[in-house]
């Protein structure tokens, strides 16, 4: 990759307009209000800095161009050249003039001079494929340096070997963003790591390294794996094929949201309640985004914008965007029940089915019916709990030793 800094006067940026495309699909428009692009004028006319833009030369001779970082930045000069915008009724004057309400045509020459002649520092980026592109603009937008996941691939132990594993994991190839720099790894990474948690925690880089370095004997066999490794297989039973909409943080949070509604509610078999509430939110968010965000419907989906536009890896982050998609996710599925939080028989309850059962198994998936032991049978649910079966006598049954693993594992 090339990369060329220059200082262009906004007025060839704005001969430029033709040539720049400001909508590549890694950008995320977060479209600025008002007072957002009333400040960027008024910042240019006082001469003060403005950050860098980037941008990414696709076309030589025409020279052209997409926009991987400044992109409000620019449609607001070329909308405040254009005199479709102009200054706030309530301006500060400009040295000593008074210059509120004024478009670009009616500003003191002075200003306007100073306008056309601002420089603004343009970051040319050549010779780049789409990946390195991508990764960068991931950085610009959260600092997040994925390079990290490199290094982590290369500490030794079990929880390097588990993530690396899991990174193959279908659901990444079905999702809508590329392993460029082992991005597959490091979502994984975070899965397990808010899984170890129990629900959001920092996944920052940092908590990364900390995570691989205390489990280097991580049990691959162990309850937390297993449990990782359903809700993968969960969610590729909801995105069995390419789905674009699950970007890098939307994918995280799925994890999140199906970890929790499998232990708590009666969420087998509900994938594509999933899948269809998924698709539709994210199409709605994203109608949303295109507009002004005082113009957006649901101040929800603001916030939301923020929180995965920047430190989407923080506690904060993640957990105000857990909620936020569960609370929506259950009103978009009333019907679903919370599992019966008791899912152990009590010694009572054990005691009316084993002498209802006559001690003998009910499953017979391994046995004929075989005579059971007091020590040695397991009550077992006939409806599966996991499936909102009750805890109770009507729904338990006598299971012999045999039998019961079976039944787990067919259910
Ligand atoms: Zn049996």
């Amino acid at each position: 990759m090339q990369v060329n800094k220059k200082a262009w006067p906004l007025l060839s940026i704005c001969g430029l307009k033709q040539r720049i495309d400001t909508q590549p699909d890694y950008q995320r428009p977060a479209v600025w209000d008002s007072a957002q692009r009333q400040l960027l004028i008024d910042t240019i006319l006082r001469g003060y800095d403005v950050p860098k833009l980037y941008w990414r030369k696709v076309a030589s001779a025409p020279d052209k161009y997409e926009v991987v970082d400044g992109q409000q930045r620019i449609r607001t000069v070329w909308e405040v050249h254009a005199g479709e915008f102009g200054l706030s009724k309530s301006n500060d004057p400009i040295e000593g003039l008074d210059v509120r309400n004024l478009h670009y045509e009616e500003l003191p020459e002075d200003l306007r001079l100073r306008f056309d002649t601002y420089n603004m520092d343009v970051v040319i980026l050549s010779d780049t494929d789409e990946d390195e592109v991508r990764e960068m603009f991931l950085r610009l937008q959260n600092g997040t340096t994925l390079k990290a996941q490199e290094k982590r691939n290369a500490m030794p132990g079990k929880m390097r070997d588990f993530v690396k594993k899991l990174a193959e994991h279908k659901i990444f190839a079905n999702s809508g963003f590329s392993n460029s720099r082992y991005t597959f790894d490091l979502v994984a990474a975070q899965m397990v790591l808010v899984e170890l948690a129990g629900g959001p925690a920092n996944a920052k880089n940092a908590d990364l390294n900390r995570m691989y370095k205390d489990n280097q004997e991580f049990d691959v066999a162990g309850e937390k794996a297993k449990k990782v490794r359903r809700v993968l297989e969960y969610l590729l039973s909801a995105f069995p094929s390419k789905t674009p909409e699950l970007e890098r943080f939307s994918l995280l949070s799925l994890y999140m949201l199906t970890s929790h509604m499998l232990d708590r509610y009666a969420f087998q078999g509900r994938q594509n309640d999933l899948a269809q509430w998924f698709i539709k939110f994210e199409i709605l968010r994203r109608a949303e985004e295109k507009k002004p965000v005082d113009q957006m419907a649901d101040p929800d989906l603001v916030i939301y914008h923020e929180k995965t536009s920047h430190s989407t890896d923080a506690k904060d982050s993640l957990e105000w965007r857990h909620q936020f998609l569960l609370r929506n996710f259950l009103e978009s599925c009333p019907d679903l029940e919370l599992k019966d939080d008791q899912r152990l028989f009590t010694h009572d309850q054990r005691m009316a089915i084993y002498r209802r059962d006559d001690g003998i198994c009910r499953v017979r998936l391994k046995c004929d019916g075989a005579k059971c032991n007091w020590d040695s049978w397991e009550a077992d649910h006939i409806k599966p709990w996991a499936k909102g079966g009750r805890t109770t006598v009507a729904n338990g049954q006598v299971a012999c030793l045999a039998c019961n693993p079976a039944k787990s594992d067919a259910a």
